[in-house]
C-alpha cells in the first residue's frame, strides 16, 4: 500500500463530532493511516482546539449539541483558512450547502466509507498546500484533457478544444479546484460575477456543453460530476 500521508510531520486532524460511535470509527480510520488527531464533542470545544492546536484540516459534524456546524464554519473562517470537511446526516442538505457557501471545502454524507473520507482529506490538504504556496497548478489534466490555465488553452488528446468564454471560465473554476465540490452559487459567481442573475439551470446547460466537448461518454460523465442538490465536482483521480 502506498503512503496516504505526505512525508514529514503527519497532518493534524481536528475532529468535531458528538456521537461516540462516529468518533470511534473516524479515530480508528485516521490513526491507522498515520494522521494525528484532536477530538472535540461540542462546537465550543472545537473552536478552542482550533485556536490552541492550529490543525491542518477540520472534520466537522453539522449537528452539534451547542452551536451548529454551519455557525462554527462561519466563526472559523473569520480567522482561519484551514480546510473544513463537513460531515452531515441526511436531512441536513440546507445546512450543508450553507456551510460550503460559508467556506467549508467539502462534505461527506453519513454513512460514508473510510476510503472516501481519506480521499476527501487528501484533496483538502493538497488544495490548502497549493493556496498556502500561492502557486496554482498552471496545467491541470484529467483523462485525455489538459487545461493550460496560464495560456488559457484546452486540449483533448493533444487537439485544441474550442470553448466559448463562459465555458472556459467554468472549466477554469473546476481546474483551479480539482477534486473539490463547488456549489451552484460559487460557480455562478465565478462565471457571471457577483451580480449575476443566472440560474442553476443555466449552469446545467454549460456543464453539459463542457461534457459534450471533453467527456468520452457525456451522458455518463467520469470527470465533470454532478453533486445532487449541491453543485459539481471535477474528479481528476480514480
Ligand atoms: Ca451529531
Amino acid at each position: 500500500m502506498t503512503a496516504e500521508v505526505p512525508q514529514g510531520v503527519p497532518p493534524l486532524v481536528l475532529l468535531v463530532e458528538d456521537e461516540p460511535q462516529m468518533r470511534r470509527f473516524l479515530r480508528r480510520t485516521l490513526e491507522s493511516h498515520g494522521y494525528r488527531l484532536v477530538e472535540a464533542e461540542t462546537a465550543r470545544q472545537g473552536l478552542a482546539h482550533a485556536t490552541a492546536h492550529n490543525p491542518d484540516v477540520v472534520l466537522l459534524d453539522l449537528g452539534l449539541p451547542d452551536l451548529d456546524g454551519l455557525e462554527l464554519t462561519r466563526q472559523l473562517r473569520e480567522w482561519s483558512q484551514t480546510p473544513i470537511v463537513v460531515i452531515s446526516a441526511r436531512g441536513e442538505e440546507a445546512s450543508k450547502i450553507a456551510a460550503l457557501d460559508a467556506g467549508a471545502d467539502d462534505y461527506l454524507t453519513k454513512p460514508f466509507a473510510a476510503g472516501e473520507l481519506l480521499a476527501r482529506i487528501r484533496v483538502a490538504l493538497r488544495h490548502a498546500a497549493r493556496s498556502a504556496s500561492g502557486r496554482e497548478e498552471p496545467v491541470v489534466t484529467f483523462g485525455a484533457v489538459r487545461v493550460d490555465l496560464a495560456r488559457r488553452l484546452v486540449f483533448r488528446s493533444d487537439v485544441e478544444v474550442h470553448l466559448t468564454p463562459n465555458e472556459y471560465k467554468l472549466l477554469a473554476a473546476f481546474a483551479r479546484n480539482p477534486g473539490r465540490v463547488l456549489t451552484h452559487p460559487q460557480l455562478l459567481r465565478e462565471v457571471w460575477g457577483k451580480s449575476a442573475a443566472a440560474e442553476p439551470h443555466v449552469l446545467r446547460v454549460y456543464v453539459n456543453q463542457l461534457r459534450q466537448k471533453l467527456e468520452d461518454e457525456p451522458a455518463r460523465p467520469r470527470y465533470l460530476r454532478t453533486e445532487p442538490g449541491v453543485g459539481y465536482r471535477l474528479r481528476t483521480e480514480g
